[in-house]
């Protein structure tokens, strides 16, 4: 039974929304997770790739949900160079459905409420302040009160649009995602695969990241703008019809990733905005898992504390604690993206010829990045930046 009031209420289940749920009631005031769909964790809509330690800052490595260990990068040119980066203990290719669902359920070991099948659809706002949420559930509609709303829903999310939160995004920022989840899939399951040129992805990257042995999500990401010429998908179908034009496709997915820097406000009275509705994702890689689950870790503890303190106006410090901890380098990662991404095929292919000049033992992704400084050295100043901020 749920109670008329709640000092947070979450709205939204992914990973985001799960840790911001769970620091809050870690600080012991009451929490309200909502989710829309039936199930927390499903649909998946993730190439599932994660490093071990954006795993590990929130949750234990454990093999339940994870279908890959990484240690290796494969970097593929237009003219099929391929560069290997090693690593020990890279990272996962996670099984996002049973990782989500173990997420959720730390929120509500910490005493967090959950409610699915809850559709949030509006606020309550009073004085200009956000205080609460309206939704439907089972076909009824339903309002409920809390001290402070975080919206967790997602790259779709309207929360932040409902509080006044400028949360446009430009079409260009924008990736047009697509992947399928095959098998019979011929691939390293300990290997990420990258592809790059105008044939697999322009404006973005192509993914083969294998889940577990002959199993694999194969995706791309381009820009809003290139999607309109040509789209995600037919980048796909050509991909597949070369590669693996016989194997048996278990999901089919289509999404976007808001590659771009934060918003520029992520909070307001009695609001807070978390994960892809705060536009957190890495704008280099497009992965927002392990920056949500941190702009997540950060908005549950303030709004804790702001409870807490009995002082709402402290969730306005969550902007600078979030800027300071990713927000910052984010900007640099954009910087370098929209340098990396206008490289031509030529270019993306002497990087990979040079670099595997380098050294077996010496090929890192420090040195990748300072072969592909060579041939850019504008994005020197800016690369400098991500190893000393
Ligand atoms: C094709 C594709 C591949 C990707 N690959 C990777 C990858 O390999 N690695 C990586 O790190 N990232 C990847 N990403 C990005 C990653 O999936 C997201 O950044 C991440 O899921 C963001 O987490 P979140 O909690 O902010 O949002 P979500 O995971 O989207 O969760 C939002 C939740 O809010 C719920 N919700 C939405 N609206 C409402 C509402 N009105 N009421 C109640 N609930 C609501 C949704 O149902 C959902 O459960 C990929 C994205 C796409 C599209």
């Amino acid at each position: 039974m749920l109670k008329t009031d709640y000092d947070v209420i979450v709205v939204g289940a992914g990973p985001a929304g799960s840790i911001a749920a769970r620091f809050a009631a870690e600080q012991g005031v009451s929490v309200l997770m909502l989710e829309k769909d039936r199930d927390v964790g499903y649909p998946v809509r993730c190439g599932e790739a994660i490093s071990k330690s954006g795993v590990e800052e929130f949750i234990p490595s454990n093999e339940k949900w994870i279908t890959s260990h990484i240690d290796k990068f494969s970097l593929n040119s237009p003219d099929g160079t391929e560069a290997i980066i090693e690593f020990q203990d890279a990272g996962y290719v996670l099984e996002r459905r049973i990782f989500d669902y173990e997420l959720a359920k730390t929120a509500a070991a910490a005493g967090a409420e959950i409610l699915t099948r809850a559709y949030v659809n509006g606020l309550i706002i009073e004085n200009d302040k956000v205080c609460g949420v309206k939704y439907e559930y089972r076909g009824e509609k339903k309002e409920i009160k809390a001290k402070i709303v975080i919206g967790a829903d997602g790259v779709e999310s309207r929360v932040g649009r409902w509080a006044g939160i400028k949360t446009h995004i430009h079409f260009k920022d924008m990736e047009c995602c697509t992947q399928v989840t095959a098998s019979n899939i011929n691939a390293d399951s300990n290997t990420l695969y990258f592809y790059f040129g105008q044939n697999y992805a322009p404006g973005g990257y192509f993914w083969v990241f294998p889940k577990g042995k002959g199993i694999a999500n194969i995706g791309l990401g381009v820009s809003g703008m290139v999607g309109k010429k040509k789209s995600a998908l037919s980048y796909l179908n050509d991909f597949m019809s070369e590669n693996y034009p016989t194997a048996p496709i278990l999901t089919s997915i289509a999404g976007g990733v808001p590659s771009t820097v934060t918003l520029e406000k992520i909070s307001a009275p009695g609001i807070m905005l978390v994960g892809d509705a705060a536009r957190q994702v890495n704008p280099l890689s497009g992965g927002g898992i392990a920056s949500g689950m941190i702009g997540g870790s950060i908005a549950g503890r303030i709004a804790g504390e702001a409870i807490k303190k009995n002082n709402l106006n402290y969730i306005l410090t969550y902007d600078k604690a979030w800027h300071d901890r990713l927000g910052k380098r984010h900007e640099i990662f954009e910087r370098i993206k929209n340098g990396i991404y206008n490289f031509t095929d030529e270019k993306f292919n002497k990087i990979a010829h040079s670099f595997n000049k380098i050294p077996k033992d010496k090929r890192t992704l420090g040195r990748l990045f300072t072969t592909a400084l060579i041939n850019q050295p504008s994005l020197l100043v800016d690369v400098a930046k991500v190893f000393i901020i």
